[in-house]
């Protein structure tokens, strides 16, 4: 446990899976924490009474929601990016619009966030987003446009490390492997195949990526900054 007493947080996408995670951590450290999601306010609603954090709907995939999102906060401590969708399928086939709005949810979403929460976030903020081992390797076809989103969150860490961080703002990259979520259930069809290229043959859960975000946004990560964190049990080793 870290504790996060008085520390204002925004986990954007934070209504199932690995972000539900990440709000009930902060939630049960002490933080007062706000996340959005934009289509299961059902999930949301129960998240936000379980933990007494604000559920806020606001969708990614546009800009402007996105900037006034994060602006409606004032100056947040810390900010977890974590909304993320995959689409899958042979790239000569695949919808272009869809393409596109996953692109806009991965990694515009994120960096648009990122700069408008440094605008006011004090020195020594957090800024976290959740990418994927397929950012550095892609072992499945039908994933190129998946591994091209999470594969430019790791430019963007390195350069917003160097814009932010004479004012002790860190920014990073946490990429899990295989966990167990609805966009990728541990009793999948491909869970085997998955686990076939791990060290360790089973899906992670949302709580322990969950435990390597706390650690980033925690008083000890202060100098670990420009930097991918993955956790995959060795899926990428
Ligand atoms: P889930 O599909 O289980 O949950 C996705 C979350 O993101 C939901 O809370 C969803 O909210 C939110 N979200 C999606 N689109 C939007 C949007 N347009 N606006 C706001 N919120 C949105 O996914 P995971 O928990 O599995 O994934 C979370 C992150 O982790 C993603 O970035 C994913 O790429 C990454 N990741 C996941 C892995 C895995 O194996 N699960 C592996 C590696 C990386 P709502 O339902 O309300 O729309």
């Amino acid at each position: 446990m870290t504790d996060f007493t008085g520390k204002t947080i925004l986990v954007i996408g934070g209504s199932r899976g690995i972000g539900a995670a990440i709000v009930r951590r902060f939630s049960s450290d002490g933080g007062t924490v706000a996340f959005s999601y934009a289509g299961s306010t059902d999930a949301a609603l129960a998240l936000a009474q379980e933990t007494g954090a604000t559920a806020i709907q606001s969708d990614a995939a546009d800009r402007d929601a996105v900037i006034d999102l994060v602006k409606g906060r004032g100056a947040l401590d810390i900010l977890v990016v974590n909304a993320g969708t995959f689409v899958a399928g042979n790239a000569t086939e695949a919808d272009p619009d869809a393409v596109d709005r996953m692109i806009d949810i991965n990694v515009r979403a994120p960096y648009h966030a990122a700069v408008e929460a440094a605008r006011s976030m004090p020195d020594g903020g957090r800024i976290i987003v959740i990418g994927s081992v397929n950012g550095d390797r892609m072992p499945f076809a039908g994933a190129a446009a998946y591994a091209l989103t999470k594969a430019a969150l790791q430019g963007m860490a390195r350069g917003l490390a160097r814009d932010f961080g004479d004012r002790g703002i860190t920014v990073n990259i946490v990429q899990p492997g295989p966990t167990d979520t609805d966009m990728n259930p541990a009793s999948g069809p491909m869970s085997d195949i998955m686990h076939g290229f791990m060290a360790i043959k089973r899906h992670a859960t949302g709580g322990e990526v969950a435990g390597m975000v706390a650690y980033l946004a925690g008083p000890e990560a202060g100098i670990v900054t420009g930097a991918l964190h993955t956790i995959d049990g060795g899926f990428g080793a």
